[in-house]
């Protein structure tokens, strides 16, 4: 007990970084830094064990560097029979314990918390300090100034605006290499002779197996597997997976960052969003480790800006979006869509080897790349008409980097058009033949993906086109549609009914 009444600074689970705003100005001699699993946290949607083993593991290593660096650290573990399991219930717990008279925290990285948060001053009857959210490269009032100086909210812009605030990629303030963007590059076809570096990998110490056997016994009934565990969780060694995707990834992400392959579920891809969201990696210090390669001639161009707009462009505008339109968005549904969730996005179990594919990778390791996440698993719910509401939750449950501010637009937004095109220019949709042309899932498929209609054809062909001609009203006008409506209206009347029929039978079967 402190001597004298004393300041509680809440870290939460994604805060995971000394250099949080809640932390700027702690003083070890006064303040208590609070942090606490609550069940409330885990079970709001039931998330991937792996999620919750890996950051329960990073804030209890976190915890055990805050007291080494001096600090008071009152950590309520998940089981502590005093642990009244939420926020609300722990910090009230805290502030007699302490006899607390001010409590700081730095502003949630969503809408549902920061709710919650805003309430506890009036609650607890004591100053609440929510401090401006300092993990991002462009704050939430920064963005809203862009975006009001603009017509619409598009990506492009946003980036080419990020790289001058922050003089990434610049040379005498232009574009190193002429242009912005070097997707055209990035698009390049699976090679499925590649061999992939292997992931780097940490063998799970005391700490980390104390929390898998806690998750064992208390999410016995949430989605994923916790066996081979071997992520980071502390930040040195998520600067190694960020050194070893640099040295070993890098140079060919660009090339094949659209591309898919059977049993490759990594492909060259960074692994480390559930790192950089729960704060032991910062993007500028990614973003500075990425160009340090391309000037040092270790990856080339494409690779480099390719991997910096991710991080630079849409990681940011993403949050942006989400802040700006929340809490409406989530109830956004611009296509009506209803279906419930098919079984098979928890089980993998379908004849449809993409999907088979990217639900058993994400039930093993929960994770999933862009292409697998928007291509496969969100464009079959589009064009299936899935509720927005259903596939949300599902992707909020299944990846272990998953956060509502992240999530929420790239489903919604991104992959399902339900916001109606707040910042896509048109829908995600694709047949098979995008699919074939990025993967060599089609190769092995119980399918065929050159077939349209009929009992073995790709159901990705007819679906596409039964959700063009259903969405017709809200579509059309689109300019970026004309091409599919042209094409649509040259189609026979018996393809069209073949459409119609294989995709009812297919739709009827789906639940
Ligand atoms: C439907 C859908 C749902 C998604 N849900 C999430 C989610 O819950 N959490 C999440 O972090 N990302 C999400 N993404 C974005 C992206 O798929 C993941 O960030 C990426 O697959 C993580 O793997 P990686 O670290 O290997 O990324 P890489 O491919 O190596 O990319 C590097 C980094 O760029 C950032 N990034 C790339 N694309 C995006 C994007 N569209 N939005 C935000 N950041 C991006 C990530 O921080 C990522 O780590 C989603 C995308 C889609 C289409
Ligand atoms: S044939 Fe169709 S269902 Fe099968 S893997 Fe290819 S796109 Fe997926």
């Amino acid at each position: 007990m402190k001597d004298t009444r004393c300041t509680i600074r809440l870290i939460l689970g994604d805060q995971l970084n000394k250099s949080i705003a809640t932390l700027k100005d702690a003083d070890p001699a006064s303040d208590i830094i609070l942090m606490t699993e609550v069940i409330e946290e885990v079970t709001y949607v039931k998330h991937h064990k792996l999620k919750i083993a890996f950051l329960f593991s990073a804030m209890r290593h976190f915890a055990k560097s805050l007291i080494e660096d001096g600090f008071d650290v009152a950590y309520t573990k998940l089981d502590d029979p005093l642990n009244k399991g939420s926020f609300i219930d722990e910090i009230q717990r805290a502030i007699g314990l302490y006899d607390a008279e001010k409590i700081v925290v730095t502003s949630p990285g969503e809408y549902r918390l920061l709710e919650n948060f805003e309430t506890w001053e009036k609650l607890f009857g004591v100053p609440v300090i929510i401090l401006e959210d300092d993990r991002f490269l462009c704050s939430t009032p920064n963005f809203l100034n862009w975006a009001n100086s603009r017509n619409n909210l598009r990506m492009d812009a946003f980036y080419q605006y990020m790289r001058k605030e922050h003089n990434i990629l610049l040379e005498a303030g232009k574009p190193i290499g002429g242009k912005w963007s070097f997707d055209a590059e990035n698009r390049e076809k699976p090679d499925p002779s590649l061999s992939t570096p292997n992931p780097k990998s940490f063998v799970p110490d005391e700490i980390t197996n104390d929390v898998i056997e806690l998750v064992r016994r208390h999410c016995h009934d949430h989605f994923g597997c916790l066996n081979n565990f071997n992520l980071a969780v502390e930040r040195s060694q998520a600067l190694e997976v960020l050194k070893a995707f640099i040295d070993e990834r890098l140079p060919s992400f660009g090339r094949f960052q659209d591309a898919m392959i059977e049993n490759e579920p990594f492909m060259y891809h960074s692994l480390i969003s559930l790192y950089l969201n729960c704060g032991l990696l910062t993007p500028l210090e990614i973003i500075r480790a990425a160009e340090d390669a391309l000037h040092e001639c270790a990856a080339p161009l494409n690779s480099v800006e390719g991997f910096i707009r991710q991080i630079l462009g849409w990681r940011e505008f993403i949050r942006g979006v989400y802040w700006l339109n929340m809490p409406q968005y989530k109830e956004l549904n611009y296509f009506g869509a209803n279906k419930a969730l098919p079984s098979f996005y928890w089980t993998g179990e379908t004849k449809m080897k993409c999907m088979a594919q990217a639900v058993k990778q994400t039930r093993k390791y929960g994770y999933a790349h862009h292409i697998q996440r928007l291509m496969v698993l969100g464009n079959f719910a589009l064009l299936t008409g899935i509720a927005p509401q259903a596939v949300n939750d599902w992707f909020l449950t299944v990846y272990t980097d998953a956060y509502e501010w992240v999530e929420l637009p790239n489903v919604s937004g991104m992959a399902l058009f339900a916001d109606g095109g707040v910042f896509a220019t048109k829908p995600y949709a694709a047949s098979g033949a995008y699919i074939n042309r990025m993967s060599n899932y089609c190769k092995t498929c119980h399918y065929k993906v050159a077939e349209k209609t009929g009992s073995d054809a790709c159901p990705f062909n007819y679906l596409y086109w039964h959700f063009i001609k259903r969405n017709r009203p809200l579509l059309e006008e689109n300019i970026r549609m004309k091409m599919p409506y042209r094409t649509l209206d040259k189609m026979s009347a018996e393809k069209l009914d073949a459409i119609d029929l294989d995709s009812k039978l297919f739709l009827s079967k789906l639940t």
